[in-house]
């Protein structure tokens, strides 16, 4: 039996860069949208994402939506986000740095040690809100969190920050 061709619609950021794929968000973020506080997009908060293609980390308030061929042709489908938070690492700076990147979904977090050492050597390219580089130190307090259906947008101003 043929089947009618029903193509897959997801919600992706665009990589300012221009040549790298879409990025795909969770699915839950299409509309119509669940209004949340804190979940974005929220209309308020930033979004702060690393292209899995170029490493570059960009600010988004919005997404695109686009069609796929069906759910296998979206680009990183079998990859998770991953929310990853920390204070910049420059002296007196101290401000909230978050940002999502996209890799395999694994429970206990065996990679800590390699993505503490990716920030510390420069792997993404971004900056905190005073334009400093992302920069860790290897004693710094660094919060790794699996973004759950949706994610969430860049909030400074949440209590969370004061355990970091
Ligand atoms: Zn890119
Ligand atoms: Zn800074």
């Amino acid at each position: 039996m043929q089947s009618l061709f029903v193509p897959h619609a997801r919600a992706v950021l665009e990589c300012p860069s221009g040549s790298c794929n879409p990025i795909p968000l969770p699915f839950a973020t299409l509309p119509p949208t669940v209004k949340r506080p804190r979940w974005w997009p929220n209309e308020t908060d930033w979004l702060y994402v690393a292209c899995p293609d170029c490493k570059l980390v960009s600010a988004h308030v919005g997404y695109s939506v686009r069609h796929f061929g069906d759910s296998q042709s979206v680009p990183q489908a079998d990859k998770s986000w991953l929310c990853i938070s920390f204070r910049c690492a420059v002296e007196s700076c101290d401000t909230p740095v978050q940002f999502h990147i996209l890799r395999e979904h694994i429970e206990s977090l065996t990679t800590e040690h390699e993505l503490r050492e990716k920030l510390a050597t420069g792997y993404w390219k971004g900056a905190c809100q005073n334009g400093h580089s992302i920069a860790t130190t290897s004693a710094q307090e660094i919060r790794f969190e699996w973004d759950r259906e949706t994610l969430r947008g860049y909030d400074p101003n949440h209590p969370e920050w004061r355990d970091l």
